[in-house]
């Protein structure tokens, strides 16, 4: 049989539509029908393994999948022996311990003795005796948000992104707890023509991440104010300087990341840059 890798992803939820997107934007094609468990690309040497995001680090772990996308929350849960890849900056969420609104927050010493109900046990249980706190976890699988106004527990400890299921829920958040994102993990034990494998698509990850994070940037400046606008756009190696028809004028190219732009956007102006252009990039090797 050809070699191949798994990689073990998200079936369905928060994490399946950045990760499948993701690995697509990598030019790695697949056909993922609804309900399917396995998938098979015919241009890159990949198999699809479709799990539930608990069981993702357990099977990388044991090697039943080489790679796979998890929420870090999920894997410092699972405490499983696994290598972590790369940082894929999506499903970004925190762990967060919350109280019914209204009550008296007085600093962690509000939990002393409490019920907490969280489905990240170990996670909570790490940051309890980390900060001499006794509390009793009520481990529940879903629906958090709820024991407190059902009487099961004082407190909860659950993921948070914006913080609006916890106000539906009459619920304040009182401290943050875990910060998370996706992550590509990896089995510590891969042989090497696997290694060769995962490191061809973290070769394309990260092209697709530099180039989501940086911007194409064409203006026009007159050639007086040259020398200024290549120091605020320096671009990969150095921008590129095209003369305009109308003398007197270019049209200047860099590579540059969107915050840097912004950052510099009124000093441009201000020596003269105008009919600027922002272009995104699908690809970028540094
Ligand atoms: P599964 O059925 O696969 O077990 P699940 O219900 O446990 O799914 P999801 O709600 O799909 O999990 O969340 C998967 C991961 O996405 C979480 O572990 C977390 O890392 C991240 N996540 C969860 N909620 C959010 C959110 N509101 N915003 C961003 N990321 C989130
Ligand atoms: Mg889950």
């Amino acid at each position: 049989m050809e070699n191949i890798i798994r990689i073990a992803v998200q079936k369905s939820g928060r994490l399946s539509d950045d990760s499948l997107g993701l690995i697509k934007e990598c030019g790695v094609k697949f056909y993922n029908g609804k309900g399917k468990l396995k998938a098979v690309s015919h241009n890159f040497p990949i198999e699809f393994l479709f799990l539930r995001d608990d069981d993702i680090p357990g099977y990388v772990a044991d090697g039943v999948a080489d790679i796979g996308i998890v929420g870090e929350n999920e894997l410092a849960e699972k405490e499983s022996n696994v290598t972590v890849l790369k940082k894929l900056g999506f499903s970004k969420c925190r762990l967060s311990l919350a109280i019914p609104k209204g009550v008296d927050y007085p600093g962690l010493s509000f939990f002393e003795g409490k019920n907490i109900a969280t489905s990240y046990p170990k996670i909570l249980q790490n940051y309890l005796t980390k900060n001499g706190v006794n509390a009793e976890i009520h481990e529940i699988s879903g629906s958090v948000e709820i024991a407190p106004s059902i009487g099961l527990a004082e407190g909860i400890c659950d993921i948070v992104s914006s913080g609006s299921t916890l106000m539906m829920n009459g619920l304040q958040e009182v401290e943050k707890i875990f910060k998370s994102e996706a992550v590509l993990i990896g089995n510590p034990n891969l042989k090497d023509w696997q290694t060769e494998i995962v490191e061809k698509l973290l070769f394309r990850i990260n092209a697709v991440q530099e180039g989501k994070s940086n911007k194409y940037v064409l203006l026009n400046a007159p050639n007086e104010s040259l020398d200024k606008i290549i120091g605020l756009i320096p671009g990969m190696r150095s921008p590129t300087i095209l003369p305009l028809a109308q003398s007197g004028w270019s049209s200047v190219h860099s590579v540059l990341n969107e915050d840097q732009f912004w950052e510099n956007i009124e000093e441009l102006r201000a020596a003269g840059a105008e009919g600027i252009l922002v272009v995104p990039i699908e690809k970028m090797i540094v």
